[in-house]
């Protein structure tokens, strides 16, 4: 339970010198509080770090619009995407194939969604790889700040 504090405003720097004063005054008396403001330190901790990072397609729907890249730029990472090119170069050596030979038009879309289904696992592996390398890095952050904060209870 916080104590009408606004910690996000105070971890910002948002907050004015007098009012900045007086919060850190009650920081000091009040254990709620502190963990509340190590929380949400830790919180723009971990955003500012996804900011850094190129930021995975799905945390940056769920988290916040303004993370959200526009659709061109969206476009061109995906055009630029190995994986994206290298389901481009198999599509069209099915096509290519295919009106060579016999055109059979089911079999080459399946071979063509195959194809794109297999690119877009990959790109999604990826991304879920990128998340967890993320998530790992904010909690061995999170515990090094809890064993300081011990630290410092301790003496
Ligand atoms: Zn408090």
């Amino acid at each position: 339970m916080s104590c009408q504090y606004d910690w996000k405003s105070y971890a910002l720097g948002e907050m004015d010198r007098s009012a900045r004063r007086e919060a850190e005054a009650h920081a000091n008396a009040c254990p709620a509080c502190r963990e509340e403001l190590a929380s949400t330190r830790l919180t723009l901790d971990a955003l500012s770090t996804l900011r850094e990072e190129e930021i995975p397609r799905r945390i940056a729907f769920v988290s916040d619009q303004i993370f959200e890249p526009r659709w061109y730029q969206r476009a061109f990472r995906s055009l630029w995407s190995p994986n994206f090119a290298a389901a481009c170069v198999v599509a069209g050596a099915i096509l290519f194939h295919a009106f060579r030979g016999t055109p059979d038009q089911a079999v080459v879309n399946a071979q063509i969604d195959a194809a794109v289904s297999k690119a877009v696992a990959v790109e999604d592996a990826r991304y879920a790889e990128q998340f967890e390398r993320l998530a790992s890095q904010v909690n061995a952050r999170s515990e090094v700040f809890t064993r300081t904060v011990n630290r410092e209870v301790r003496q």
